[in-house]
């Protein structure tokens, strides 16, 4: 099978601390990448964030990012429509540097690709919610929510400009090719409790519960809702007399309730009942695939020959208000973020396989699919080479156009060899577009 890229992340910090041509030599090296990308904006988060110390960093051991910091350049006068502007890095040996023309210096030197990533949280949630409490998202009872970070709700106008703001100005500004984001989209709320082999009915209306604790019902999202034509008021009615139901009991409550109606109510028949959750779902979905087609218009007119690749992070992606086929016109291509290999198990690859064909059945054949494959240890710390290797043979089977390595600062040289061959095993040749 051909592919068009095996692509790498790299973070400011790695390519102080071992510098830009070391780290890019690894990867050509080591795993013959042609693209590379600086992860430009990154939450707050330890790396390496499995093992408890970096594999070949030669400068630390490991490293605390600051929130949602901006690490290059940007012009300002981008921003004037919005009172949020970038906040960089104050660390010393961070600030002052284009860590992205860094990068991207160093990678047209070795004829790669180069791209940007917009990570998961785009704003430091401490000012935000000091400076800009009205910008939050909020669940039913108007609590601010938010997992990695608490989130902002991309239907607040100041919001929205300061997301297309960003994606502008990267295109605009730097010589890149992509730019990818896994930007969080509205809060999906509480994570599932029923087990994997529990009724998958049950599953499927747990999730939807679950979706009650996500967002939004912030101020800004009523608005839109009611100049959209939905009954706001009802919904917000509806669905916080359901949280109640919810919150004060527990599953097996819920089941004896008949709200789980113990696998014989299906997803479909809940929301034929509770159109009001339908409803808001459906109006997260219109919000989301508009929010995509604003930043897909904002990157072209900056650079038309500016990639638009989102990076998914969601097993359900329909719960954070994100349909495939309703964005496939406004992006150019998808990463699957899944990460199974850190499982260490063979057969928790078909979650892969499953995310993967659901992302395809959604965007089609036109546009490109990136499967990622996690170079980092297992969640325990520990080695698992040939799990990683068999994950990227068994890519060969899943019509990808691409493979995108997460993440190098935490890649042991003997995974990255795995990723090589797996390819070898799987006969995954890389050939250049055009050729
Ligand atoms: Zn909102």
């Amino acid at each position: 099978m051909d592919i068009k890229e095996i692509a790498a992340s790299l973070y400011p910090w790695d390519l102080h601390d071992e510098g830009v041509e070391t780290c890019i030599r690894n990867l050509i090296e080591q795993v013959g990448v042609n693209s590379v990308y600086l992860v430009g904006i990154m939450h707050k988060e330890k790396r390496p964030l499995r093992g408890l110390y970096y594999p070949h960093n030669p400068k630390r051991k490991f490293y605390l990012p600051e929130d949602s910091r901006v690490y290059y350049r940007m012009d300002e006068s981008n921003f004037s429509h919005t009172p949020l502007k970038p906040i960089y890095s104050s660390v010393e040996w961070l600030k002052g540097t284009d860590w992205l023309d860094v990068l991207i210096e160093s990678a047209r030197k070795h004829g790669l690709k180069a791209g940007c990533e917009i990570s998961h949280t785009i704003f430091d949630a401490k000012v935000a919610m000091s400076e800009f409490p009205y910008t939050m998202q909020r669940n039913v009872k108007g609590e601010i929510v938010g997992n990695i970070g608490k989130l902002l709700c991309p239907n607040n106008d100041h919001v929205r400009e300061y997301i297309l703001a960003l994606f502008y100005d990267t295109a605009k500004n730097h010589d890149i090719d992509f730019i990818q984001s896994c930007l969080i989209l509205f809060h999906e709320g509480a994570r599932t409790k029923v087990p994997n082999d529990g009724a998958s009915t049950d599953r499927e209306l747990e999730l939807l519960l679950g979706s009650l604790e996500g967002g939004c019902f912030c101020d800004s999202c009523k608005a839109k809702a009611v100049e959209m034509g939905y009954d706001w008021d009802r919904i917000k009615q509806d669905l916080s007399r359901l949280y109640d139901v919810v919150k004060q009991s527990e599953l097996h409550d819920l089941m004896e309730k008949k709200l789980l109606d113990a696998g014989n109510l299906t997803a479909a028949g809940f929301l034929l009942e509770n159109p009001s959750l339908y409803q808001w779902l459906e109006f997260r979905q219109k919000s989301i695939t508009s929010l995509f087609k604003d930043i897909y218009t904002r990157i072209k007119a900056a650079n038309p020959k500016v990639e638009f690749r989102y990076n998914t992070y969601l097993k359900y992606p329909e719960l954070a208000g994100l349909s495939f086929s309703a964005i496939k016109d406004y992006i150019d291509s998808v990463r699957e973020s899944d990460y199974a290999e850190r499982l260490g198990d063979v057969s928790q690859l078909v979650a892969k396989r499953q995310k993967l064909m659901k992302i395809r059945r959604g965007v089609g054949y036109e546009k490109d699919l990136i499967a990622a494959v996690d170079v980092r240890p297992t969640d325990q710390g520990q080695s698992n080479e040939e799990v990683l290797r068999t994950s990227v043979r068994l890519l060969s089977g899943y019509g990808v156009d691409g493979i995108s390595l997460g993440h190098y600062d935490e890649a042991t040289f003997a995974r990255l060899q795995a990723v090589k061959e797996g390819m070898i095993d799987g006969e995954i040749n890389l050939v250049k577009p055009g050729s």
